[in-house]
């Protein structure tokens, strides 16, 4: 299959080509011809699967098939992200692939000023990429106008619903035209993914590629054991030994990002931190200097390493297990990604084992497990209850009542209870429905 059989004009196929890319991906060979049947999407696809390209490529088609010599610029796809990083990266993709087309684009999310992005909303652009918080200042500050909305994408609607996002989501919903082409991408499907989706969506077209909650194929994944306090020294040992050259690491809390990013530079090994206690600005530096290569290690929490997109990033690795099963599935999905290679370990410590068992359930596979020489395990240690970030909760796992979702899934559980965190989410300062936005901004800020 190639791009010239889908049914995309010159302009686009020249950016793509551009792009170096020959063939389509799975996704994509999906998903361009049912987008640009004007069909609603329901894609179970996971980051790193070209899904981006797969619904922006039809979309620009759409946009430009009706380009009726519009007399000014107004908002007509909206692309909603659970994350900064991801919306900042969904844009830049677009602006790619339109280079040669008339559509302009912006992207708004907080935890930077509002005035710049209410600048170039009034300029006008075609395509609007915004996390959900943001999108509502902003519509509260009248900047906004989403009544000629022709597209609505949701991305990642699974992590938006796991960051409390449903209420800004149905309020973004009440702002948009009846009539829409509706595209919801998700990583998983949750009950409450499935009732979003049948809201959401008029009888949409399913597209699934990699099965649902498999780790890709191209993904070797190995656990090391090894006792808890001796993990760093475990992971500079091999980062040496092994000459890992571009590493993600992820990590539960923001302190021990911190920490750990410390220790590494200690030993030599060049690294940042990139997490929700982190300027916007310092995490665009850090992801920049880690793309580029200067820097080796990037130490990062799950949802501030949500969207990363590095091209054939070599290295993954699991500091601790996550303890959502799925997370895991999304962390070693930032390797091995469009068909190259990639490695993702992970440093199990004894406290672990029961996650490990749930994550191996999850993929229904047996993980390689490997002990690695002078890092033998210390039988006497004990197994202890798993330190949790988020103000410094402790969950136990007799808490998690043997059920991996049990209790995490929910925003009005642990993961939202944590207000310390929340004044430094998405949102930039200023707004006045505090209530909810503390709420989220645990999550996001991590
Ligand atoms: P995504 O799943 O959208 O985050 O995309 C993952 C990566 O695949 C991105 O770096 C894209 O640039 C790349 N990509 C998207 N489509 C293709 C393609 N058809 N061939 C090769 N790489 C692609």
């Amino acid at each position: 299959m190639s791009f010239q059989k889908l049914g995309l004009s010159e302009s686009i196929l020249k950016a793509i080509a551009d792009q170096g890319y020959s063939n389509p991906t799975p996704i994509q060979v999906q998903s361009i011809p049912i987008i640009l049947e004007k069909k609603d999407v329901l894609a179970g696809a996971q980051t790193g699967t070209g899904k981006t390209a797969g619904f922006t490529l039809p979309m620009l088609e759409l946009l430009m098939q009706k380009n009726v010599k519009k007399q000014k610029h107004q908002i007509r796809a909206l692309v909603l992200t659970p994350t900064r990083e991801l919306a900042a990266q969904v844009e830049n993709n677009i602006e790619i692939y339109s280079r040669y087309l008339p559509l302009t684009s912006a992207v708004v999310f907080g935890g930077v000023g509002i005035n710049p992005q209410k600048a170039k909303l009034k300029k006008g652009v075609d395509i609007l990429v915004a996390t959900p918080g943001r999108l509502l200042d902003l519509v509260g500050q009248k900047s906004l106008d989403l009544s000629r909305v022709e597209f609505l994408v949701l991305d990642e609607a699974d992590r938006m619903l796991d960051m409390g996002f449903i209420h800004d989501i149905k309020k973004v919903l009440a702002l948009l035209p009846n009539h829409r082409q509706n595209l919801l991408f998700s990583a998983t499907f949750s009950d409450s993914i499935k009732k979003l989706a049948d809201n959401l969506l008029n009888e949409p077209a399913l597209i699934e590629v990699a099965r649902r909650n498999t780790s890709a194929e191209s993904i070797a994944q190995a656990v090391y054991h090894v006792d808890k306090g001796r993990k760093k020294e475990l992971l500079s040992h091999l980062i040496q030994k092994e000459n890992w050259k571009q590493v993600l690491v992820f990590m539960r809390t923001k302190h021990g990002a911190n920490k750990l990013t410390k220790q590494l530079e200690l030993d030599g090994i060049s690294a940042a931190a990139i997490h929700g206690n982190k300027s916007q600005g310092a995490r665009t530096k850090a992801l920049a200097d880690f793309k580029a290569g200067s820097i080796r290690v990037l130490v990062a929490t799950d949802i501030a390493a949500r969207g990363i997109d590095i091209d054939q990033l070599p290295h993954v690795v699991n500091f601790e297990l996550p303890n959502i099963s799925e997370d895991y599935v999304h962390r070693i999905g930032r390797t091995g990604r469009a068909g190259n290679d990639g490695e993702a370990v992970s440093l199990v410590c004894i406290d672990e084992k029961d996650y490990l068992k749930d994550i191996e359930k999850l993929i229904k596979k047996d993980i390689k497990k490997i002990y690695e020489d002078g890092f033998d395990v210390d039988p006497s240690i004990k197994a202890e209850p798993i330190q949790r970030g988020r103000g410094g909760q402790q969950k136990g796992r007799g808490g998690r009542g043997g059920s991996q979702r049990s209790g995490s899934r929910n925003p009005n559980n642990s993961r939202g209870s944590n207000s310390s965190s929340g004044a430094r989410g998405q949102r930039g300062s200023g707004n006045s429905r505090s209530q909810s936005n503390a709420h989220r901004g645990s999550n996001r800020g991590r």
